[in-house]
């Protein structure tokens, strides 16, 4: 699309046009940004648009995180963003513009709607009908990676309780909103003990606060495995980000096609709302994509700044539309769609029918936003003991029992070594000769029993010691307790 004429676009639905940054993309993005906004312009939607350009260009222009300064002033002012999808260039040296994005405007809560529309796209589940709530900004897409080894590689799971309480309060809060009945967390707590353990702690405390709402959890695996096969077993899902990044694609393909579902970004200050498939190169430029998950999420942003009733006009004709089996490729199934339109052809088909409501698809109302805005609680500080020391250790040739050995020789009258893990495995002592290893040892080192207090002088010593024995220690990570529980895992085994 020719963002000239993007930039000239007011469109002056009635009252004040509202601001809104736009950013067609990559791939699809233009084509399907061109009938969104043809769409949302026919509907009487109120919007000054502000087009940046973003993605593939501006990486090729240099500009590692994909968007340029002068963007980011228009974003800063405007706050609301409408987003095609970009192209993420492969390889190092770019890091991905939309977790940037998330991150930097503070984006915690994505939010994304997966409906079936049988009989009209007829799917496997006719009645599933989930609200996605993933965590935006947490978890492993803190994108902080090491290579700490010549064999192992790290990236760190990062969860925190202000995060865990925003993501999850805003769940509950969004299901009372849109009248749902429950709210279920997905989380792998058997395993991460610590994170997840946390996530799904955070929630049923909050719970309690939400009598009126069921709150039930599931083990991430078994909960995406039951989505699949009885969806209808859900309502709303909250969970954090890797899971809900990858349950949200599942449960956009059930719905019938990734290009059908929306998603909305939320933060406390700025918002951005973006189709949840990606640039599609495979049929970029032959005006066959679908627009519904970009158009539904501009419906979604529509009611975000206020103008609820041309959202409710633009996704009551675009029910119709579907009900009328004029499907782009993506939707049609023979038999029962009844025409495949192109991209362009599926907007005029949906413009044609505003003003008109679904005769079986469950009208959308968008009274007021559905949108919560949480803000970040502030915790009280827990009484923080320092009691020992993991320190870990590239040795590619030494045994458990040799490496111990060498350790020991190291060891301070306060630190002792109690533990050496492989890949979190014990090793020692009483390791099992058959557990394979690698060149990164786990040397867990405390000063007696769980709560004896341990000084940063201390710790120095002890590394001074490792340093003085050529010891090629790589990372550190120190033993607390938090109000005397255990701020960190036992190795397994252990
Ligand atoms: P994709 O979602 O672009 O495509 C997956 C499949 O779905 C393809 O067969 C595609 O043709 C089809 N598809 C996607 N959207 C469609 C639509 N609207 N209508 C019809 N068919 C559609 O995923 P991918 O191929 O893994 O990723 C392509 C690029 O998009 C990558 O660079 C990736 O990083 C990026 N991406 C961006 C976003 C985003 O901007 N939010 C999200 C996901 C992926």
């Amino acid at each position: 699309m020719n963002l000239m004429n993007i930039s000239k676009r007011i469109m002056r639905g009635g009252i004040e046009p509202v601001p809104v940054v736009v950013a067609a993309g990559d791939g699809i993005g233009p084509e399907i940004m061109e009938a969104t906004l043809s769409i949302l312009e026919a509907a009487g939607a109120s919007l000054d648009l502000v087009p940046i350009e973003i993605g593939e260009s501006v990486y090729k222009q240099g500009y590692s995180s994909g968007i340029s300064p002068e963007s980011w002033e228009h974003i800063r002012e405007r706050k609301v963003i409408l987003k095609g999808p970009i192209t993420t260039p492969q390889g190092g040296g770019v890091k991905s513009l939309n977790v940037t994005l998330r991150k930097t405007l503070g984006l915690y809560a994505n939010v994304r709607p997966c409906i079936a529309y049988d009989p009209y796209i007829p799917v496997r589940h006719p009645h599933l009908d989930v609200v996605i709530i993933r965590e935006n900004e947490e978890d492993l897409y803190a994108g902080i990676e090491h290579r700490q080894t010549d064999q192992v590689f790290q990236c760190l799971k990062l969860i925190t309780r202000p995060g865990c309480e925003r993501i999850v309060r805003f769940a509950f809060e969004y299901a009372l909103r849109r009248k749902r009945k429950k709210v279920t967390c997905f989380v792998k707590d058997n395993i991460m003990k610590l994170t997840d353990g946390l996530f799904k702690k955070v929630f049923y405390e909050i719970s309690a606060e939400y009598p009126d709402l069921k709150a039930d959890s599931m083990i991430v695996d078994i909960g995406m495995a039951r989505l699949a096969n009885a969806p209808e077993l859900f309502d709303v899902i909250v969970l954090p980000n890797l899971y809900g990044d990858i349950l949200s694609d599942i449960a956009a393909e059930l719905s019938g096609s990734v290009g059908l579902a929306p998603s909305a970004n939320i933060g406390e200050n700025y918002a951005m709302f973006e189709a949840i498939h990606g640039s599609a190169p495979d049929i970029a430029g032959q005006n066959i994509a679908n627009p519904s998950g970009l158009l539904l999420s501009a419906v979604k942003m529509l009611a975000y700044i206020g103008q609820g009733q041309v959202a409710e006009r633009i996704h009551s004709a675009w029910m119709v539309t579907i009900e009328d089996g004029i499907h782009t490729a993506d939707m049609y199934r023979s038999g029962t769609s009844q025409h495949k339109a192109g991209t362009q052809e599926f907007a005029k088909a949906v413009i044609e029918r505003l003003g008109q409501n679904p005769s079986h698809l469950r009208r959308v109302t968008y009274a007021g936003d559905a949108m919560p805005r949480i803000s970040p609680s502030r915790l009280p500080k827990a009484s923080k003991n320092l009691i020992g020391i993991d320190v870990f250790i590239h040795d590619a040739d030494s045994t458990p029992d040799e490496l111990a050995d060498l350790l020991k020789r190291s060891q301070t009258d306060r630190l002792q070594l109690v533990m050496i893990t492989n890949r979190g495995v014990k090793v020692w002592p009483d390791g099992f000769p058959e557990t394979f290893t690698t060149d990164h040892w786990r040397c867990r080192f405390q000063a007696g029993s769980d709560d004896q207090t341990v000084t940063h002088a201390e710790i120095i010593e002890l590394l001074n010691a490792l340093h003085h024995h050529n010891i090629d220690f790589i990372k550190t990570e120190h033993l607390y307790t938090f109000d005397g529980v255990p701020g960190f895992s036992l190795g397994q085994g252990q």
